[in-house]
């Protein structure tokens, strides 16, 4: 049986470190899929257009809203972000894992397009450690990291909605974590409604052949 890729959806707060365990997720193992977004925020420094994200006017970005080239998007501290369609189908249809690194208003999207969806909220072992990396950062101003921080505590109201919470303290552990969540999911019955069938229609077949 040829196994299908799982939508992963992971959420964090701006500062949990969540590009950077994304980045050594997908280098550690050959199953999972990055999906890059779209956005009409600027890039920052180091980041390169196709990689991190598309980087796009507001205008090129409403036209992809309108022709239906997103499966989701959101608003986020005054800018678009959003998943093309495409590479995320495609990826799937290979068996590939997509994880999307999105938001909290995508993340919801997501599960109500997708109920088989998995959803895990990434956060740093305390407050003060995430005000650290976002500052340790160096490359937001102090209106935006104050910004992104006003924004957790409106994120932190919705992890209960969230199917695994990963704590990110040390990176190759929660690696290791977050694979070992994925790779479980997939066992999941409602992951696997097609096999679940296929065995009960061939227990019916047989009783019916003993009777
Ligand atoms: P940043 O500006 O720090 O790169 O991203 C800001 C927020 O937007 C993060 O929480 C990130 O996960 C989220 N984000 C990135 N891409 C997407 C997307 O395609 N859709 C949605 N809904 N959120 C996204």
């Amino acid at each position: 049986m040829k196994r299908k890729g799982i939508l992963v959806v992971v959420s964090g707060f701006s500062g949990a470190g969540k590009g950077t365990l994304m980045k050594q997720l997908v280098k550690s193992y050959d199953t999972y899929a990055l999906s890059v977004s779209m956005t009409t925020r600027n890039p920052r420094s180091g980041e390169t257009d196709g990689k991190e994200y598309f980087f796009v006017s507001k205008d090129t970005f409403e036209k992809e809203i309108a022709r239906g080239g997103l499966v989701e998007y959101a608003q986020y501290c005054g800018n678009y972000y959003g998943t093309p369609k495409e590479y995320v189908e495609k990826q799937l249809e290979h068996g590939k894992d997509v994880i999307l690194e999105i938001e909290i208003q995508g993340a919801l999207k997501i599960k109500e397009k997708f109920p088989s969806a998995l959803l895990l909220f990434v956060t740093p072992p305390s407050v003060k450690e995430l005000k650290r990396r976002l500052s340790g950062r160096g490359t937001e101003t102090e209106d935006v990291i104050n910004a992104r921080l006003a924004r957790a505590g409106e994120e932190a109201e919705g992890i209960e909605k969230y199917d695994y919470l990963v704590i990110n303290d040390d990176l190759d552990t929660c690696v290791a974590q977050m694979h070992a969540l994925i790779q479980g999911a997939h066992n999941a019955p409602l992951r696997n409604e097609e096999f679940i069938e296929t065995i009960r229609t061939q227990l019916k077949e047989l009783a019916k052949g003993e009777n």
